[in-house]
């Protein structure tokens, strides 16, 4: 199944309300217009002025109407062609694009999170957030820097599961290239055996390598990306497909990565 809210696609709708591109804040000046006559903003909080005419940075479409593209695209069952995908869009949504774009989207949403250089002395926070897909609930999964904000890994499951945990840190693991010196995690149970397993760590002996920050609020770092994904995400009160929501929050991430 496929996305069928179309009002959330219109660009128009108010639920498509201006966020800060630079801080997250929503109060606003109208700031005049652009050269293609679109109304510019400029943030009340940090003065930042931009268009808003993607979530995104960079970018010249919504992330739903891209990970809308992406999620027909990719679906086994939908076997659209790009230039199918194209038809679609034009018909549906009336957004006008090329099949050369819709094709380095698709790239775009499936590039992996960048390694980064020395990542030794950093603090990783790990959470889970809950989200819908097709009506039922799943986890994703966060493994976050907080040097340098950017995420490690992330996946999506359906449960929470020490086999998920644990792979959620290898990826970290691998993208960071070393182990961090602690690991804050909202105190499920299954990290702690996950972390041992991924970073070869003794618990025995290091056990402050690991905390435990289950007091909510706390995990300051990790609550406020959530807050962030669920503003992101709410005019999709449930995604149709794990491939919509792989697509949606790949390029979300990337993204939010390379601000
Ligand atoms: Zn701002």
């Amino acid at each position: 199944m496929i996305q069928t809210d179309l009002s959330s696609f219109s660009y128009k709708k108010g639920s498509l309300l201006p966020i800060c591109k630079r801080c997250s804040a929503e109060n606003f000046y109208r700031n005049g217009k652009n050269k293609q006559g679109i109304q510019r903003y400029l943030c009340k909080e940090c003065g930042f002025r931009f268009v808003w005419t993607s979530d995104l940075p960079r970018r010249n479409y919504f992330s739903r109407v891209i990970s809308f593209a992406v999620e027909i695209y990719t679906s086994p069952r939908m076997c659209a062609s790009l230039r199918g995908v194209v038809i679609i869009l034009k018909k549906a949504f009336g957004v006008v694009v090329s099949h050369q774009t819709i094709r380095q989207w698709v790239k775009d949403t499936k590039k992996p999170i960048l390694r980064r250089e020395d990542q030794a002395s950093t603090v990783w926070h790990a959470d889970e957030t809950y989200i819908k897909i097709k009506g039922r609930g799943h986890w994703l999964w966060i493994v976050r820097c907080r040097q340098t904000g950017h995420v490690l890994s992330w996946r999506i499951s359906k449960g929470r599961f020490f086999e998920d945990a644990k792979r959620l840190m290898q990826d970290a693991l691998h993208v960071a290239g070393t182990r961090p010196k602690k690991i804050i995690t909202d105190g499920l149970y299954q990290y702690a055996a996950a972390i041992y397993k991924a970073m070869g760590w003794n618990w025995k002996e290091h056990k402050e390598r690991h905390i435990v920050d289950s007091g909510i609020g706390k995990n300051w770092f990790i609550e406020r990306l959530n807050r962030e994904v669920k503003r992101r995400v709410k005019w999709f009160s449930t995604f149709q497909s794990l491939e919509g929501a792989h697509a949606f929050f790949g390029l979300w991430f990337y993204h939010h990565n390379t601000q």
